[in-house]
């Protein structure tokens, strides 16, 4: 219920809203990425829809298939866009072609509106039949390696609007027109809703932590973008200071085959000491992930890259500080010295978990800024409402 919403946002808001899904009504729109679970794309989208379609759209939500082959070529193409260095293999081109064709025979891909996200299913431009196509990208695309950006590009050039995370994404080598919408948390759900010291004591002591002495927490996939082993080390110096544990908690996604392999890493790093929880919980433990944001007592998202870390609004929402990683949209919700510190490196992570760890009260101060922040900025009410801008941007209706 889209009303549940008001007590937080208010009156004009929720009004706003109201009033641009009226001139929407009726219409169809299509979202298509490569996950129903895992990652922050397929977190929105659980939530997204059932609002849209509760404004009145005929919203759907459809996954697009690939063999192992094909995602290896996927996470390859997400790498060299991230990193400006080649990651994909021999013959990507045409693994990525066959199976956006198979993709296009097994879609509807009629709708009014289709919503492509992510670099996965993005090439289903091509079987474009009719209606408006928007590319949602989720990533941070400011340095692609040129190839695999050049072959891309052509592609993105032929929708009719494309939604980036962070002003610093935008590109000046694109005819398409470009929205900046960061993403969002909904402070309703399971993960981001209250709950109480007692359940957050007790699931964390589910999971071997003990409750009564600190513990850093990183909600992260498995993936060298996240930094898991430079989260292990800084911890290792955090605890040369102060008793301190490490919970960091990830599940697979079903469209990154390079997991397993970030885990053995991790695991290596992470040697044999008892006070280190490397946690492997099933997709969609939002209460244990509530718990861990609300129980830790310095919440870390060390990325080296990232498109924009829905753990940092989830964990800030909480009242909670975070060391963030001083790259992609984390800058747009880590404001040093008001809702956490951000760092370039482990030593720097290192350091300002022990000030939190010691300075109790700026903890909390920073905690009050950032639940303050993101309820301005990163709920997913102004996230529905930028969709609906766009959407009737793209449709003709910009007086909307
Ligand atoms: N997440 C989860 N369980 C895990 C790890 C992550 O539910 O074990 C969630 C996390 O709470 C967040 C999303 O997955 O909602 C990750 O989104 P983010 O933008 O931080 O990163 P992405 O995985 O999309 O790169």
């Amino acid at each position: 219920m889209i009303e549940k919403y008001l007590p937080i946002i208010g009156e004009n808001e929720m009004d706003s809203i109201f009033k641009i899904a009226e001139r929407l009504r009726g219409i169809s729109v299509l979202h298509v990425n490569s996950t129903k679970e895992g990652g922050g794309v397929a977190e929105i989208l659980h939530k997204m829809v059932p609002l849209m379609k509760e404004l009145g759209i005929n919203v759907d939500w459809k996954i697009i298939r690939g063999d192992q082959e094909f995602f290896r070529v996927t996470k390859g193409i997400h790498n060299s866009l991230q990193t400006g260095n080649s990651y994909v293999p021999q013959g990507w081109k045409e693994t990525y072609e066959k199976w956006q064709s198979i993709n296009s025979s097994e879609l509807p891909l009629d709708y009014d509106v289709m919503f492509i996200h992510d670099p996965q299913p993005l090439g289903l431009i091509d079987y474009r039949r009719k209606g408006k196509w928007i590319w949602r990208c989720h990533i941070d695309i400011s340095s692609p390696e040129s190839e695999v950006w050049g072959f891309l590009k052509e592609r993105i050039n032929k929708y009719d609007a494309m939604i980036i995370s962070s002003p610093i994404f935008g590109r000046g080598d694109l005819s398409v027109p470009q929205f900046v919408i960061p993403p969002s948390i909904d402070p309703l759900s399971v993960k981001n809703q209250y709950i109480s010291d007692t359940t957050v004591k007790r699931i964390v002591m589910k999971y071997d932590i003990d409750p009564e002495r600190p513990f850093i927490v990183q909600i992260s996939r498995f993936d060298y973008a996240k930094d898991p082993v430079g989260v292990i080390k800084a911890y290792k110096i955090v605890k040369n200071h102060v008793d301190v544990q490490l919970a960091y908690v990830g599940s697979p996604a079903s469209d990154d085959p390079e997991g397993e392999e970030v885990y053995r890493k991790t695991l290596a790093e992470a040697g044999s000491d008892p006070d280190i929880h490397l946690l492997m919980l099933p997709p969609f433990s939002d209460l244990e992930i509530n718990a861990f944001q609300r129980g830790g007592s310095v919440i870390m998202q060390k990325s080296v890259k990232e498109g924009f870390g829905l753990t940092v609004s989830e964990a800030l929402w909480k009242a909670k500080p975070v060391i963030g990683g001083n790259t992609g949209g984390i800058p747009l919700q880590v404001i040093p010295g008001v809702t956490g510190y951000l760092v370039n490196s482990v030593e720097q992570a290192a350091h300002y978990s022990l000030y939190l760890l010691r300075k109790r009260e700026v903890s909390e101060q920073l905690g009050k800024n950032g639940r303050e922040h993101v309820k301005n900025n990163f709920l997913i009410t102004r996230h529905l409402r930028d969709y609906l801008m766009v959407i009737s941007y793209v449709l003709g209706f910009s007086g909307a």
